[in-house]
């Protein structure tokens, strides 16, 4: 229709198939699909061993210029592009997206499920709590909060032995140490695996994690944007007997168990990572883990009933015994193998959640952790499922949060790592106002009408900001991945300014540069794009990392700033610096690099548009996530 109705119209207006006939369709076996409801299903990681002997599929990235606070249309295109793939050039194609946040799903940016004629659907399903991941996400981070807490209260109002057996209890005569509290033994060099008689001072060092509470890192979360709770003081019940300390909340897609979902490959793996989430740090400046917490370990004293004996169990942070039981009931009716506290709390949500497009495509949406203290990339494991579904002949296209400098940098050096996959073609989105704000138009704000230089045609600007979209493109080009260009086409584009943004685009190193219209027109209005992206994914391609994980931390972040960010160089403050030195010596320094960075300029400075040259990119802390697998540089003061 023109002119193009609002997104809830469009949305609202197509009735989706049920997700059982496109579950059927896409060649789910009905085991393999758990239903939630009528039109979204969880699927089962069963399908990657089934699968295991098909070729993956063809895989593309969607990522996109330095865009404005409105954004220039990834999501929208991703979607374009898959139905553009599947109802129009008839290919096996899955999309692959992030879960919003209910933050900025209520904020000023909005949902998160594309636009116009190229949306996932059901709309409002999709944005607001789907299958409920983003709650598992925040119980499992909660309940560590809440362990981390009741540990340093225990700590300090109990005795040596009465903590030690509290910690190791004795069980019908037996006393036993978990399989998660023997690595802790192994942690601490104490070879002996009898309870009874462990010396008394290794009793003290095994018990005791001697948390500093101004050195808590493990904060609570919660899905809302609550200015209130950003800072709080906890512990004022009398109960508490005087141990209050500062706290916040954070929004749940920040907490570290998201980026551990997003970037895990396994049921089995993620139980690992969480277990090495660093929640705090000692009196004597050791990491202490989620692993050290005990709720992520199994319990050898869980007795269960006999129709389970497939599955083992749980827990022992030693002083929740309800909640230990809860979590052997929980186990009983799933269907997993399952260790630790934590898993169990994400069991369902590991599981890949399907939906379809407008069109009917399927869509993978699983996981959102932030793109800036996080990387920002749906999850490895709806990629992996997606590309054995759509098989040898067919395409995967995933989206990457954010510009290209930071969403498609940690898209290759993060995700394609881990997962060990290797994209064929790179889709670089980009509009006409944002290259010409990047040439010197006025600044776009959202919510706010826009100048009169983004309505009328202005070629000078659009030369003059081009120099985004090119250092975009060479970007792309120091991972060995083609880039197509793809324009996205609004109504007051001219003619004129689509052929010499497609023009500079070639010139700028673009495989190809295409405009499309799949906001207005669908899938149809991206035939031309899928086509080149076809072609693009069957050319060369010669992918290889930016930098190896065995470089100084110190060295990995200067060459994403000089190479992808045009910097001159670094600067690392005091509190950076001191970080370097400390995660060198933990054994932290061979992880891969998570820029925090504003993802509106190039540089650490928002309002320096185009590409800036002849800065230096300040480092003002360093922090890890050592579940996840990332150390994540804070850059400038965002
Ligand atoms: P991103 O993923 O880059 O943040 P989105 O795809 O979410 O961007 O698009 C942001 C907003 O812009 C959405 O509301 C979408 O409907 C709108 N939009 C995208 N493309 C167009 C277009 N070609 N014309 C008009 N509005 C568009």
């Amino acid at each position: 229709l023109n002119p193009v109705p609002s997104d809830i119209e469009i949305a609202k207006k197509q009735k989706p198939k049920d997700i059982d006939v496109l579950a059927e369709e896409i060649g789910l076996l009905p085991e393999e699909v758990n239903l939630y409801g009528k039109k979204k299903a969880k699927v089962s990681l069963d399908v990657l061993n089934r699968l295991k002997n098909v070729d993956d599929s063809k895989y593309v990235v969607v990522t996109g210029i330095t865009p404005t606070p409105l954004g220039e249309g990834k999501s929208t295109t991703t979607i374009g592009l898959a139905q553009a793939l599947g109802s129009q050039l008839n290919k096996n194609v899955f999309a692959c997206v992030r879960q919003p946040s209910q933050g900025p799903t209520f904020g000023i940016k909005g949902g998160a499920a594309g636009g116009g004629y190229s949306q996932v659907i059901p709309m409002d399903e999709f944005n607001l709590h789907l299958t409920g991941d983003i709650h598992a996400i925040t119980a499992a981070n909660n309940l560590l909060a809440a362990a981390v807490d009741a540990r340093i209260f225990h700590e300090s109002t109990q005795k040596d032995e009465a903590l030690y057996s509290r910690l190791v209890p004795q069980k019908k005569g037996i006393r036993e140490f978990s399989t998660i509290q023997i690595r802790r033994l192994e942690k601490l060099g104490i070879n002996e695996r009898d309870p009874d008689k462990l010396s008394p001072e290794d009793r003290t060092r095994f018990s005791r994690l001697n948390i500093d509470p101004d050195l808590i890192t493990w904060q609570r979360v919660m899905d809302t944007n609550d200015r209130f709770l950003r800072k709080i003081t906890i512990g004022q019940s009398p109960t508490e007997k005087g141990r209050e300390r500062v706290a916040q909340f954070d929004i749940s897609v920040a907490s570290e168990v998201m980026a551990v979902l997003a970037l895990t490959t396994s049921i089995s793996d993620m139980r690992e990572r969480l277990g090495h989430m660093v929640v705090a740090t000692s009196t004597t400046g050791e990491p202490v883990t989620a692993d050290d917490i005990g709720v992520t370990g199994e319990h050898p004293y869980i007795s269960l009933p006999h129709k389970c004996s497939r599955y083992c169990i749980y827990t022992n942070t030693g002083f929740d015994l309800p909640f230990f039981q809860m979590m052997a009931l929980l186990c009983v009716h799933s269907n997993y193998v399952l260790t630790g506290a934590l898993t169990v709390l994400m069991r369902d949500a590991i599981q890949p959640n399907l939906m379809q497009t407008l069109e009917g495509t399927p869509v993978f949406v699983h996981a959102g952790p932030f793109a800036n203290i996080a990387h920002g990339n749906s999850s490895i494991l709806a990629d992996m499922i997606a590309l054995k579904l759509a098989g040898p002949d067919g395409f995967v296209v995933t989206e990457a949060g954010f510009g290209a400098d930071i969403g498609m940098e940690k898209f290759f050096n993060i995700k394609c790592r881990r997962s060990g996959l290797r994209p064929h073609a790179v889709v670089l989105v980009a509009t006409i106002r944002a290259i010409k704000m990047h040439g010197g138009g006025p600044t776009v704000v959202a919510g706010k009408p826009l100048a009169k230089e983004y309505s009328e045609e202005n070629l000078e600007l659009l030369e003059a900001g081009f120099s985004n979209p090119r250092k975009q493109i060479e970007n792309a080009g120091y991972f060995g991945v083609p880039v197509v260009f793809a324009l996205n086409r609004f109504a007051n584009d001219t003619d004129s300014e689509v052929e010499t943004a497609l023009r500079l685009a070639r010139e700028s190193g673009a495989i190809d540069a295409v405009c499309a219209s799949h906001w207005s027109h669908g899938g149809a209005g991206a035939v031309d794009l899928a086509r080149s992206v076809i072609k693009a994914a069957e050319s060369k391609s010669n992918f290889n990392f930016l930098y190896p994980l065995e470089l100084g931390i110190y060295e990995k972040i200067e060459t994403i700033a000089k190479k992808i960010y045009g910097a001159d160089g670094i600067e690392l403050l005091p509190a950076a610096q001191a970080k370097v030195e400390l995660y060198t010596k933990q054994g932290f320094g061979n992880l891969p690099i998570c820029m925090a960075k504003t993802h509106l300029s190039l540089s650490h400075q928002p309002e320096l548009k185009g590409s800036p040259r002849g800065f230096v990119l300040p480092i003002r802390d360093i922090r890890v996530s050592a579940g996840a697998g990332f150390l994540y540089p804070l850059v400038g003061t965002m």
